[in-house]
């Protein structure tokens, strides 16, 4: 697992980051080799997400997200956006590309193991797929999660 990776699952809500080190591990493992899970992103602040928002709307670029500050599931730590990295260096969001040659591509390897897990899948909403993103089953409701109490963290206390 790389270090950007590990840094950004140190980020995530604390009840689930052992759980995210061993789905990745999973999954590098599936994947034996070319490819590598990176996390792209996990814990997003309240603003990163307005500012997310802002985009293809008050301000330029293609919309990416429904969801405004406090309604992603990224601003309270159950979330992951990830990419694949070949040979150590190339970032790849390819879903189709087999890069072990398992007549599998190494994408829905890894949609498989989350899934497996218990994680929800973004490429499995009706509007707006969001195919690198991943979502802790159970923790999936935005407004459930912004009436909990927060710790000295500033994580929600589940
Ligand atoms: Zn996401």
């Amino acid at each position: 697992m790389d270090l950007i990776t590990l840094q950004r699952i140190e980020k995530l809500h604390p009840s689930i980051r052992d759980e995210v080190k061993k789905i990745i591990t999973e999954c590098d493992e599936a994947l034996t080799g070319r490819a590598k899970i990176r996390i792209t992103q996990g814990l997003r602040t309240f603003a990163e997400q307005n500012d997310l928002y802002a985009q293809g709307r008050t301000k330029p670029g293609k919309r990416v997200t429904n969801a405004k500050g406090g309604q992603s599931i990224h601003n309270y730590g159950f979330a992951v956006d990830i990419c694949l990295i070949i040979d150590d260096k190339t970032a790849s969001w390819d879903t189709a590309k087999d890069w072990d040659n398992d007549k599998q591509s190494d994408w829905m390897e890894v949609v498989v193991i989350f899934k497996k897990n218990g994680w929800n899948w973004g490429g499995d909403w009706r509007t707006l797929k969001d195919m690198p993103h991943f979502d802790k089953k159970g923790f999936s409701d935005w407004k459930v999660l912004s009436k909990k109490k927060r710790d000295k963290d500033n994580y929600i206390i589940v």
